[in-house]
Protein backbone atom coordinates (compact mmCIF):
# COMPACT_ATOMS: atom_id res chain seq x y z
CA UNK A 1 0.00 0.00 0.00
CA UNK A 2 1.34 2.90 -0.95
CA UNK A 3 1.60 6.21 1.23
CA UNK A 4 1.33 9.91 0.46
CA UNK A 5 4.22 10.67 -1.07
CA UNK A 6 6.06 7.76 -1.32
CA UNK A 7 7.06 7.85 2.71
CA UNK A 8 8.14 4.83 4.43
CA UNK A 9 6.29 3.16 7.61
CA UNK A 10 8.91 5.20 10.16
CA UNK A 11 9.37 2.80 13.88
CA UNK A 12 12.35 5.75 14.57
CA UNK A 13 12.37 6.18 18.18
CA UNK A 14 12.45 9.67 17.43
CA UNK A 15 13.15 11.60 15.98
CA UNK A 16 10.19 10.55 14.45
CA UNK A 17 6.86 10.53 12.03
CA UNK A 18 5.11 13.84 11.90
CA UNK A 19 1.33 14.11 10.99
CA UNK A 20 1.46 14.62 7.08
CA UNK A 21 -0.89 17.39 7.13
CA UNK A 22 1.88 19.29 9.27
CA UNK A 23 4.57 18.86 7.01
CA UNK A 24 2.19 19.83 4.62
CA UNK A 25 1.59 23.45 6.32
CA UNK A 26 5.00 24.15 7.46
CA UNK A 27 5.88 23.15 3.53
CA UNK A 28 3.82 26.00 2.02
CA UNK A 29 4.49 28.33 4.45
CA UNK A 30 8.27 27.87 3.76
CA UNK A 31 8.86 30.62 1.89
CA UNK A 32 6.72 33.06 2.77
CA UNK A 33 5.08 32.84 5.71
CA UNK A 34 1.84 34.70 6.26
CA UNK A 35 3.10 37.87 3.98
CA UNK A 36 5.85 38.54 6.04
CA UNK A 37 8.07 37.73 3.00
CA UNK A 38 10.18 35.05 5.01
CA UNK A 39 10.57 31.69 6.48
CA UNK A 40 10.14 31.09 10.04
CA UNK A 41 13.48 29.86 9.75
CA UNK A 42 14.26 33.41 8.94
CA UNK A 43 12.64 35.26 11.14
CA UNK A 44 13.75 37.06 14.38
CA UNK A 45 12.55 35.63 17.42
CA UNK A 46 11.69 39.23 18.60
CA UNK A 47 9.60 39.77 15.50
CA UNK A 48 5.70 40.75 16.53
CA UNK A 49 5.08 37.01 13.71
CA UNK A 50 7.26 35.30 15.97
CA UNK A 51 6.11 36.34 19.52
CA UNK A 52 2.05 35.27 17.90
CA UNK A 53 3.86 32.07 17.01
CA UNK A 54 5.43 30.89 20.30
CA UNK A 55 2.50 32.80 22.04
CA UNK A 56 0.13 30.67 20.63
CA UNK A 57 2.14 27.17 20.94
CA UNK A 58 2.02 28.10 24.81
CA UNK A 59 -1.40 28.61 25.06
CA UNK A 60 -2.52 25.74 22.82
CA UNK A 61 -0.55 23.66 25.10
CA UNK A 62 -1.76 24.79 28.17
CA UNK A 63 -5.22 23.77 26.68
CA UNK A 64 -4.30 20.45 25.16
CA UNK A 65 -3.16 18.90 28.37
CA UNK A 66 -5.03 20.89 30.42
CA UNK A 67 -2.24 22.64 32.13
CA UNK A 68 -3.46 24.91 35.61
CA UNK A 69 -3.05 28.73 35.62
CA UNK A 70 -0.18 28.33 38.53
CA UNK A 71 2.28 26.33 35.96
CA UNK A 72 4.35 28.14 33.51
CA UNK A 73 5.37 26.46 30.13
CA UNK A 74 9.07 27.13 29.33
CA UNK A 75 10.05 26.13 25.60
CA UNK A 76 14.27 25.29 26.75
CA UNK A 77 16.82 23.92 24.58
CA UNK A 78 19.36 20.93 25.30
CA UNK A 79 16.69 17.79 25.40
CA UNK A 80 15.29 15.92 27.93
CA UNK A 81 19.23 15.27 28.62
CA UNK A 82 19.76 18.96 30.39
CA UNK A 83 16.79 18.74 32.03
CA UNK A 84 19.05 15.23 33.53
CA UNK A 85 21.38 18.03 35.19
CA UNK A 86 19.46 21.19 35.53
CA UNK A 87 16.67 19.98 37.79
CA UNK A 88 19.11 18.48 40.47
CA UNK A 89 21.28 21.80 39.99
CA UNK A 90 18.04 23.76 40.46
CA UNK A 91 15.91 21.63 43.51
CA UNK A 92 19.12 19.64 45.35
CA UNK A 93 22.48 20.71 46.99
CA UNK A 94 24.80 19.37 49.42
CA UNK A 95 22.26 17.67 52.56
CA UNK A 96 19.49 17.63 50.08
CA UNK A 97 17.93 14.09 48.63
CA UNK A 98 15.89 13.48 45.93
CA UNK A 99 14.24 9.62 45.49
CA UNK A 100 14.46 8.46 41.98
CA UNK A 101 12.45 5.72 40.28
CA UNK A 102 14.64 3.60 37.57
CA UNK A 103 12.75 1.59 34.87
CA UNK A 104 14.98 1.72 31.97
CA UNK A 105 17.68 3.55 30.57
CA UNK A 106 16.96 6.87 30.81
CA UNK A 107 15.65 6.98 34.51
CA UNK A 108 19.28 5.39 34.90
CA UNK A 109 20.98 8.57 33.11
CA UNK A 110 19.00 11.06 34.77
CA UNK A 111 20.58 9.45 38.25
CA UNK A 112 23.70 10.13 37.05
CA UNK A 113 23.57 13.64 36.82
CA UNK A 114 21.81 13.99 39.66
CA UNK A 115 24.16 12.25 42.03
CA UNK A 116 26.74 15.09 40.79
CA UNK A 117 24.65 17.72 42.47
CA UNK A 118 23.36 16.12 45.61
CA UNK A 119 21.86 12.49 46.92
CA UNK A 120 20.14 10.91 44.56
CA UNK A 121 18.30 7.75 46.75
CA UNK A 122 17.28 5.34 44.04
CA UNK A 123 13.67 3.54 45.70
CA UNK A 124 13.56 1.45 43.05
CA UNK A 125 15.26 -0.17 40.31
CA UNK A 126 14.22 -2.79 37.39
CA UNK A 127 17.20 -3.97 36.54
CA UNK A 128 17.42 -7.02 38.16
CA UNK A 129 14.64 -7.77 35.62
CA UNK A 130 16.23 -6.41 32.68
CA UNK A 131 13.92 -3.31 33.27
CA UNK A 132 10.41 -5.09 32.07
CA UNK A 133 8.22 -3.35 34.31
CA UNK A 134 6.92 -0.82 36.29
CA UNK A 135 6.34 -0.78 39.91
CA UNK A 136 2.89 -0.44 42.32
CA UNK A 137 3.37 3.48 43.08
CA UNK A 138 3.12 1.91 46.81
CA UNK A 139 6.73 1.79 47.32
CA UNK A 140 8.05 1.39 50.60
CA UNK A 141 11.16 3.61 50.22
CA UNK A 142 10.10 7.22 50.05
CA UNK A 143 12.44 9.38 51.63
CA UNK A 144 10.70 11.78 54.11
CA UNK A 145 11.34 15.15 53.26
CA UNK A 146 12.37 14.46 50.07
CA UNK A 147 12.93 17.24 47.71
CA UNK A 148 11.25 15.68 44.98
CA UNK A 149 10.56 12.18 43.49
CA UNK A 150 11.48 11.82 39.71
CA UNK A 151 10.33 8.77 36.99
CA UNK A 152 9.85 8.78 33.66
CA UNK A 153 6.47 8.30 32.63
CA UNK A 154 8.08 5.84 29.41
CA UNK A 155 10.99 4.43 29.14
CA UNK A 156 11.72 4.51 25.46
CA UNK A 157 14.24 2.12 25.12
CA UNK A 158 12.94 -0.95 27.03
CA UNK A 159 9.34 -0.40 26.12
CA UNK A 160 7.22 -0.01 29.41
CA UNK A 161 4.87 3.02 30.75
CA UNK A 162 3.60 3.83 34.00
CA UNK A 163 -0.48 3.63 33.20
CA UNK A 164 -1.69 5.93 36.38
CA UNK A 165 -0.94 9.51 37.61
CA UNK A 166 1.07 9.11 40.61
CA UNK A 167 -0.29 10.74 43.63
CA UNK A 168 2.17 10.79 45.90
CA UNK A 169 3.26 13.21 49.06
CA UNK A 170 7.02 14.26 47.70
CA UNK A 171 7.00 17.12 44.77
CA UNK A 172 7.04 14.94 41.64
CA UNK A 173 9.70 15.68 38.43
CA UNK A 174 8.60 13.57 35.49
CA UNK A 175 10.27 12.75 32.74
CA UNK A 176 7.32 12.54 29.64
CA UNK A 177 9.59 12.81 27.28
CA UNK A 178 8.26 10.00 24.73
CA UNK A 179 4.55 9.70 26.03
CA UNK A 180 3.88 13.18 26.28
CA UNK A 181 0.30 14.69 24.67
CA UNK A 182 -0.41 10.39 23.95
CA UNK A 183 -3.17 10.22 26.63
CA UNK A 184 -4.74 13.30 29.15
CA UNK A 185 -2.76 13.31 32.15
CA UNK A 186 -3.76 15.65 35.32
CA UNK A 187 -1.09 17.83 35.42
CA UNK A 188 -1.44 18.75 39.14
CA UNK A 189 -0.16 15.49 40.40
CA UNK A 190 2.88 16.98 39.37
CA UNK A 191 5.73 19.40 40.11
CA UNK A 192 7.80 19.34 36.61
CA UNK A 193 6.88 17.86 33.34
CA UNK A 194 9.61 17.73 31.31
CA UNK A 195 10.08 16.13 27.40
CA UNK A 196 12.19 16.67 24.65
CA UNK A 197 10.37 17.95 21.74
CA UNK A 198 11.12 15.23 19.00
CA UNK A 199 8.72 12.24 19.64
CA UNK A 200 4.98 13.71 20.05
CA UNK A 201 5.32 17.32 19.26
CA UNK A 202 7.85 18.21 16.22
CA UNK A 203 10.97 18.30 15.35
CA UNK A 204 14.17 17.90 18.08
CA UNK A 205 15.74 21.05 19.42
CA UNK A 206 12.44 22.27 21.71
CA UNK A 207 12.60 20.88 25.07
CA UNK A 208 9.53 21.66 26.65
CA UNK A 209 9.24 21.94 30.51
CA UNK A 210 6.14 22.32 32.73
CA UNK A 211 6.90 23.71 36.44
CA UNK A 212 4.38 24.75 39.18
CA UNK A 213 5.23 28.14 40.53
CA UNK A 214 5.28 27.18 43.63
CA UNK A 215 8.48 24.79 43.16
CA UNK A 216 9.52 27.32 41.22
CA UNK A 217 9.74 29.38 43.99
CA UNK A 218 11.93 26.72 45.90
CA UNK A 219 14.86 26.12 43.10
CA UNK A 220 18.34 27.04 43.97
CA UNK A 221 19.54 30.80 43.53
CA UNK A 222 22.93 31.68 42.23
CA UNK A 223 22.53 30.01 39.09
CA UNK A 224 23.83 31.13 35.74
CA UNK A 225 20.96 32.38 34.01
CA UNK A 226 20.57 29.83 31.30
CA UNK A 227 20.29 26.73 34.60
CA UNK A 228 17.85 28.99 35.97
CA UNK A 229 14.08 28.23 35.52
CA UNK A 230 13.00 31.94 37.01
CA UNK A 231 15.19 33.47 34.49
CA UNK A 232 13.44 31.65 31.62
CA UNK A 233 9.71 32.10 33.20
CA UNK A 234 10.37 35.85 33.25
CA UNK A 235 11.95 35.88 29.58
CA UNK A 236 9.12 34.12 28.31
CA UNK A 237 11.61 31.49 26.83
CA UNK A 238 13.06 33.91 25.20
CA UNK A 239 16.37 34.94 27.55
CA UNK A 240 18.29 33.43 24.60
CA UNK A 241 17.42 32.80 21.25
CA UNK A 242 15.00 29.99 21.53
CA UNK A 243 14.35 26.89 19.19
CA UNK A 244 12.68 28.80 16.49
CA UNK A 245 11.84 26.16 14.43
CA UNK A 246 10.83 23.45 16.22
CA UNK A 247 8.85 25.67 18.83
CA UNK A 248 6.49 26.66 15.33
CA UNK A 249 6.25 23.37 14.16
CA UNK A 250 5.19 22.68 17.77
CA UNK A 251 2.68 24.65 17.76
CA UNK A 252 1.15 23.24 14.59
CA UNK A 253 0.92 20.01 16.17
CA UNK A 254 -0.37 20.95 18.53
CA UNK A 255 -3.15 23.15 16.31
CA UNK A 256 -3.47 19.89 14.68
CA UNK A 257 -4.23 17.56 17.63
CA UNK A 258 -6.59 20.77 18.88
CA UNK A 259 -8.50 20.49 15.65
CA UNK A 260 -8.35 16.78 15.73
CA UNK A 261 -9.82 15.66 19.10
CA UNK A 262 -7.38 16.61 21.59
CA UNK A 263 -6.22 13.98 23.83
CA UNK A 264 -8.56 11.30 24.97
CA UNK A 265 -9.01 11.13 21.06
CA UNK A 266 -5.14 10.56 20.68
CA UNK A 267 -5.43 7.95 23.62
CA UNK A 268 -8.02 6.22 22.18
CA UNK A 269 -5.87 5.76 18.62
CA UNK A 270 -3.04 5.09 20.38
CA UNK A 271 -4.39 2.09 22.38
CA UNK A 272 -6.01 0.87 18.56
CA UNK A 273 -2.47 0.85 17.00
CA UNK A 274 -0.31 -0.63 19.89
CA UNK A 275 -3.20 -3.34 20.15
CA UNK A 276 -2.43 -4.70 16.61
CA UNK A 277 1.22 -4.96 17.56
CA UNK A 278 0.49 -7.10 21.07
CA UNK A 279 -1.88 -9.39 19.49
CA UNK A 280 0.69 -10.03 16.92
CA UNK A 281 3.08 -10.60 19.77
CA UNK A 282 0.80 -13.01 21.29
CA UNK A 283 -1.14 -14.94 18.96
CA UNK A 284 2.66 -15.92 17.32
CA UNK A 285 2.58 -19.08 19.51
CA UNK A 286 5.49 -18.02 20.87
CA UNK A 287 7.71 -16.92 17.71
CA UNK A 288 7.90 -13.32 19.29
CA UNK A 289 7.95 -12.50 22.86
CA UNK A 290 7.23 -9.19 24.21
CA UNK A 291 9.72 -7.70 26.59
CA UNK A 292 7.51 -5.43 29.02
CA UNK A 293 4.96 -7.28 31.40
CA UNK A 294 1.48 -7.58 30.39
CA UNK A 295 0.20 -4.13 32.71
CA UNK A 296 3.17 -2.15 31.69
CA UNK A 297 3.40 -2.59 27.93
CA UNK A 298 4.01 0.80 26.19
CA UNK A 299 1.37 2.12 23.53
CA UNK A 300 4.72 4.17 22.44
CA UNK A 301 7.48 1.56 21.68
CA UNK A 302 6.37 -2.44 21.09
CA UNK A 303 9.28 -4.06 22.10
CA UNK A 304 9.85 -7.78 21.22
CA UNK A 305 12.14 -10.51 20.51
CA UNK A 306 12.53 -13.54 17.76
CA UNK A 307 13.95 -17.08 18.63
CA UNK A 308 17.89 -15.70 17.07
CA UNK A 309 19.68 -12.87 16.53
CA UNK A 310 19.85 -14.31 12.76
CA UNK A 311 16.16 -14.46 12.57
CA UNK A 312 15.99 -10.87 13.76
CA UNK A 313 18.58 -9.58 11.33
CA UNK A 314 16.66 -11.27 8.31
CA UNK A 315 13.02 -9.92 9.63
CA UNK A 316 14.35 -6.41 10.02
CA UNK A 317 16.02 -6.81 6.52
CA UNK A 318 12.62 -8.14 4.82
CA UNK A 319 11.16 -5.50 6.56
CA UNK A 320 12.76 -2.79 5.00
CA UNK A 321 12.54 -4.01 2.06
CA UNK A 322 8.95 -3.95 2.10
CA UNK A 323 8.56 -0.20 3.23
CA UNK A 324 9.19 -0.45 7.44
CA UNK A 325 12.25 1.48 8.63
CA UNK A 326 13.59 1.49 11.91
CA UNK A 327 12.90 -1.40 13.37
CA UNK A 328 15.80 -3.23 14.41
CA UNK A 329 16.22 -2.96 18.86
CA UNK A 330 18.16 -1.43 20.90
CA UNK A 331 21.35 -3.60 21.98
CA UNK A 332 20.21 -3.88 25.72
CA UNK A 333 16.70 -5.05 24.92
CA UNK A 334 17.62 -6.97 21.43
CA UNK A 335 15.43 -7.75 18.83
CA UNK A 336 12.86 -5.16 17.19
CA UNK A 337 11.45 -2.21 18.69
CA UNK A 338 8.83 -0.72 16.74
CA UNK A 339 8.26 3.05 17.39
CA UNK A 340 4.48 4.39 17.27
CA UNK A 341 4.27 7.61 18.55
CA UNK A 342 1.12 10.11 17.91
CA UNK A 343 1.88 10.43 14.58
CA UNK A 344 2.38 7.05 12.97
CA UNK A 345 -0.60 5.50 10.65
CA UNK A 346 -2.58 2.30 12.11
CA UNK A 347 -1.59 0.95 8.38
CA UNK A 348 1.60 0.70 9.67
CA UNK A 349 0.91 -1.41 12.29
CA UNK A 350 -1.30 -3.67 10.56
CA UNK A 351 1.59 -4.20 7.85
CA UNK A 352 4.03 -4.95 10.60
CA UNK A 353 1.46 -7.20 11.79
CA UNK A 354 0.64 -8.88 8.91
CA UNK A 355 4.46 -9.44 8.03
CA UNK A 356 4.93 -11.13 11.97
CA UNK A 357 2.32 -13.40 10.71
CA UNK A 358 4.21 -14.54 7.29
CA UNK A 359 7.61 -14.14 8.64
CA UNK A 360 6.61 -16.38 11.66
CA UNK A 361 4.66 -18.94 9.62
CA UNK A 362 7.79 -19.39 7.18
CA UNK A 363 10.25 -19.53 10.14
CA UNK A 364 8.77 -20.97 12.69
N1 LIG B 1 14.19 10.60 28.21
C1 LIG B 1 13.52 9.76 27.40
C2 LIG B 1 12.38 8.97 27.96
C3 LIG B 1 13.93 9.63 26.07
O1 LIG B 1 13.29 8.79 25.26
C4 LIG B 1 15.01 10.40 25.59
C5 LIG B 1 15.47 10.35 24.14
N2 LIG B 1 15.18 9.26 23.42
C6 LIG B 1 15.68 11.24 26.48
C7 LIG B 1 15.23 11.34 27.78
C8 LIG B 1 16.85 12.07 26.03
O2 LIG B 1 16.35 13.09 25.25
P1 LIG B 1 17.26 14.12 24.45
O3 LIG B 1 17.91 13.34 23.37
O4 LIG B 1 16.23 15.08 23.95
O5 LIG B 1 18.21 14.71 25.39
Amino acid sequence: MSQPYNRVFNFSAGPCTLPVEVLEEARDDLMNYKGTGMSVMEMSHRSKAYERIIGEAEQDLRQLLNVPADYKILFLQGGASLQFANIPMAFLGQGKTADYIVTGAWGKKAVESAKIYGTANVIYDAKGENYNHTPDWNLPKFTDGAEYVHFTTNETIQGVQFKDDPNLSSPVVCDMSSDILSRPVDVSKYQVIYAGAQKNMGPAGATVVILRDSMLARANEGLAPMFDYRVHAENGSMYNTPACWSIYVCGLVYKFMLRNGGLAAQKQQCEAKAKVLYDAIDSSGGFFTGHAMEGCRSLMNVTFTLPSEELTNTFVKETEAAGMDGLKGHRSVGGCRASIYNAFPIEGCEALAAAMKDFAARNG
